[in-house]
């Protein structure tokens, strides 16, 4: 029995050695201590050793038991001081780190364009009204004085979905809506897409924004257009703008125009910007056609009214100076990060 006293010492101390985790230390201890263990069965064999040798033996075994017990608790104590530094390395915080950036977000130029424009229009008197994207011929060309086959719906390239649905080719479409759903006097603009079946590059795309300028009362003239935009204009560039108007041709105004600014870039003395004419052409415009008033249920001998209409692409370009139409759509961050 002392044999196996000695033995089972010098087991536990080499099997105590291979411990590397204080949870080990604890299922060495079950494994020595407990009711099934070595210790105990030795406890049980004391029955066969002679009586006067009895609490010999059974002080023996109990010196084993505390002497086992004695170093698990010991070990455990030790391990845990390491495992707790580990732990500790492992959680760590370095507080001197640079923090984690948050990329703030912002609008995207064109809707920052779209914002002040109308911002400066409704302060101007104007209401905002939005037309349909997808909408028929009639409100996108026969109410505009545009009849079947006329060459001038050449002039857009339009995108049918049906021989009488299309994508709108101009925010024009919202103005015989407008003009059937209120009494004048009216004075509304109109933002949106609009959608043209052209060759994507640097200056034309297949979408792009414009806004639809429409005021219509007694007595409106020309110079009431030429004064709006001149203003209009003045505080999008911020700086006193030169407004000047030139003939052109569109079916629903008559007489038409086209409207340019004084370049904002060197002040009309010419430069790459305006084409050395000192000029940017921004907007097209004229007085609303008597026929597009009838077909809005309006009397064109009661009323009459100016329309113009611009693309916010164009002016953004102007403005910033970009060159490439397709960087308002390409959501490249870089590009978006510039702006605003
Ligand atoms: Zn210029």
């Amino acid at each position: 029995m002392q044999e196996r006293v000695i033995s089972l010492r010098s087991q536990f101390q080499s099997d105590l050695k291979q411990v590397t985790l204080s949870k080990e230390i604890e299922q060495l201890k079950v494994k020595y201590l407990g009711k099934k263990g070595p210790v105990q069965e030795l406890m049980l064999h004391l029955r066969d050793v002679p009586s006067e040798q009895r609490p010999l033996f059974g002080k023996v075994i109990n010196e084993l038991k505390e002497e086992i017990a004695h170093l698990c608790e010991q070990a455990l104590e030790s391990f845990s001081g390491v495992e707790q530094a580990q732990q500790l390395a492992q959680e760590k915080i370095d507080v001197t780190l640079p923090g984690r950036r948050h990329h703030l977000g912002r609008s995207h130029p064109i809707n920052q364009m779209i914002d002040e424009s109308l911002e400066i229009l409704c302060g101007m008197g104007f209401s905002v009204q939005y037309g349909p994207d997808i909408d028929s011929d009639y409100y996108n060309y026969e109410a505009l004085n545009f009849p079947p086959d006329h060459p001038a719906r050449d002039m857009q390239d339009t995108f049918y979905l049906s021989d009488n649905m299309l994508l709108r080719s101009h925010t024009s479409n919202t103005q015989v809506r407008v003009m059937q759903n209120h009494q004048p006097p009216l004075r509304i603009v109109a933002p949106g897409t609009v959608y043209r079946n052209e060759t994507i590059s640097s200056r034309s795309h297949v979408f792009f924004h414009q806004l639809e300028g429409l005021y219509i009362d007694k007595d409106v003239t020309f110079a009431d257009l030429f004064a709006t935009l001149s203003e209009f204009f003045s505080k999008l560039f911020q700086t006193e703008i030169t407004t000047r108007f030139r003939p052109s041709y569109f079916p629903f105004v008559e007489p038409g125009l086209e409207v340019d600014i004084g370049c904002i870039s060197c002040h009309s003395k010419g430069c790459r910007l305006c084409k050395h004419t000192g000029w940017l052409e921004v907007a097209g415009a004229g007085m609303v056609h008597p026929e597009v008033l009838i077909n809005g249920g309006i009397d064109p001998e009661v009323y009459s009214g100016y329309a113009w209409g611009m693309g916010f692409e164009r002016m953004a370009m102007l403005r910033t100076g970009v060159k490439d139409i397709r960087m308002f759509t390409e959501n490249d961050l870089r590009f978006l990060a510039q702006s605003g």
